[in-house]
């Protein structure tokens, strides 16, 4: 007979993994009723040794069942369920429980209270007071003050909780009658958790269990995938999750040959449908992703007079901004190539360049060492820094717009201009010359490269903290440049002057965990595709650009 229930219930379990829905719409109609007609099956009872299950055998059984029924019915398959229920002789819940829960689910407060002499609890009183409070927002949600009033007096004489007492009687003064405070509505799910807590474990199984267990089973699988980097639509329930190395990018699948110079720099458009690179040939090249995902040139943006040290996207990608060495800023339409407008300080040269966060103006680094803002019609922004840096190199926003990032003086500090107080509030110092930064998109770190060939790292969420120093590439002469990318921005990237692209994870900053092989002259510049996690551009000394993905041989 056992034998017999393991059928019925492996059929049902499918539902749940992978190829079941066939089964289920066999069991829903014809297989039902043929299930429904065979007898009842009486089995846990009739063996223990089949009381518990899992390779481990930690899974009680019984309790397996009930989650599984609780999934049938959250999945909104409530007549399975109660097969299941009848068939393995286990209800999800006890009548008295199935009762309560439908008291609480109608707020029926009163009878839910009543109710609890039926449980023989130790102490019933914690719950009687979850009851009352629940009752007490959705009272005062109808405006009642004078019925939300009494219930306070009945949680006070139960005397469980008087600082929870005196919140909620703060509620009544500043709550208007009628207005909806919403927080009863919104935080059911936090009633119901905190109901099934004051219950002994498992009277009351918490709904959506299984769900719960089997997401959670991903997201450790996740943590303690190392060097993981996939987006989360790949995981799946149906084997067990691991990247190992397979999934960073480590192999050239394109390269792109149209600079006759030096590649200094480049960077993804934020949609990663382009790729803008600047060179010492004094132009910027916009290219464009195909359907294969290949790149190929969109617009050559030529007019400066000078090398092109950046190129950058403005935030809705309509626009790319250039910075000639010593020179102008421009500015560009990504979708006709056609040049828009500068900005420029009169016999002043710009050094680096950047955009507001919300696309409304520009930043300028200019020769004179000083910070310049303007309007996007070129209109000057009055901003004064204060303090000087002895020769300016990158500058940046944060993305939510609030800080002004800079090298600061002597180049040996990053400096953090508060743009609503309108000062410098935080300051990172470090030991050696600063070349080159850059932001994390959600404004947590920042990469600092050092005339040292050392990049470090810094979580700047509050007063900045150096988390650690990452050593590896090389750098003696000129400016190379590291980002962030990857799942959850987990990677770090970097040129280097021995013609390598080095990759590090946060799991293992010590040493990369990539060495990538293929310029053949100096690597200035990286940039991790923001919407392709598997794809990585460097540009070159070698005056080429490298598309790096993932070895289709490991994957
Ligand atoms: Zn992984």
């Amino acid at each position: 007979m056992g034998f017999a229930f393991s059928l019925s219930l492996g059929a049902g379990f499918c539902i749940f993994f992978g190829a079941g829905w066939v089964i289920l719409n066999h069991l829903r109609k014809p297989p039902v009723k043929t299930l429904v007609d065979n007898p009842p099956v009486k089995t846990l009872v009739d063996n223990p040794l089949l009381d518990f299950i899992g390779y481990k055998g930690l899974v009680k059984k019984s309790e397996f069942i009930r989650i599984l029924t609780d999934a049938l019915i959250s999945l909104g398959f409530d007549d399975i369920a109660a097969l299941l229920e009848e068939r393995s002789g286990i209800p999800l819940h006890s009548a008295i429980v199935k009762q309560f829960l439908k008291l609480v689910k109608d707020g029926e407060w009163d009878k839910c209270i009543d109710a609890l002499q039926g449980f023989q609890l130790r102490d019933e009183k914690p719950v009687s007071f979850l009851l009352l409070e629940q009752k007490f927002y959705e009272v005062l949600n109808t405006g009642n003050v004078t019925d939300a009033r009494r219930i306070l007096k009945e949680m006070v004489r139960l005397r469980v909780d008087t600082n929870r007492v005196h919140e909620l009687a703060s509620q009544l003064i500043i709550s208007a009658p009628g207005e909806d405070t919403t927080e009863s509505v919104n935080s059911r799910s936090e009633f119901m958790e905190k109901l099934q807590d004051l219950f002994p474990p498992g009277v009351i199984i918490p709904e959506r269990r299984l769900e719960y267990l089997i997401e959670k089973s991903l997201v450790d699988q996740v943590y303690h995938c190392s060097f993981h980097n996939v987006p989360d639509s790949d995981l799946s329930i149906c084997y067990d999750h691991d990247c190992e190395d397979h999934k960073i990018p480590s192999e050239t699948v394109q390269i792109l040959e149209e600079h006759i110079d030096e590649v200094w720099f480049l960077k993804f458009s934020h949609n990663g449908r382009y790729l803008a690179s600047s060179s010492k040939d004094k132009s910027a090249i916009i290219w464009e992703i195909n359907a294969e995902g290949k790149f190929s040139l969109k617009h050559k943006l030529e007019g400066h007079q000078n090398p092109v040290v950046e190129v950058l996207w403005s935030p809705d990608d309509r626009q790319v901004i250039t910075c000639g060495e010593n020179e102008v800023i421009r500015s560009w339409d990504v979708d006709s190539g056609a040049f828009v407008g500068s900005y420029e300080r009169n016999g002043v040269g710009s050094i680096s360049c950047g955009w507001f966060h919300d696309g409304s103006g520009i930043i300028g680094g200019m020769a004179d060492r000083r910070i310049y803002l303007w309007h996007l019609n070129g209109t000057e922004i009055e901003h004064e820094q204060g303090q000087r840096a002895q020769n300016l190199s990158d500058v940046a926003m944060t993305t939510d717009g609030k800080w002004l990032v800079s090298v600061g003086k002597e180049q040996h500090e990053i400096s953090f201009f508060d743009r609503e107080t309108n000062r410098v509030e935080d300051v990172i110092v470090e030991e050696d010359m600063i070349t080159s930064f850059s932001l994390s998109d959600n404004n947590s770190y920042l990469l600092i490269n050092l005339i040292t060939q050392k990049i470090n790292v810094w979580y700047i969420q509050g007063e900045p903290m150096k988390i650690l120093g990452l050593d590896g590439h090389k750098r003696s002469r000129f400016i190379i440049r590291s980002c962030f990318g990857g799942y959850d921005e987990d990677f770090i990237a970097s040129g280097s002057e021995d013609s390598q692209v080095y990759i590090w994870h946060r799991t293992e900053w010590r040493e990369p965990c990539r060495v990538l092989s293929g310029h053949s002259g100096a690597v200035n510049c990286v940039s991790w595709n923001p919407t392709d996690m598997h794809m990585l551009a460097s540009a070159s000394d070698d005056g080429t650009i490298r598309i790096w993905g993932i070895d289709k041989n490991l994957n």
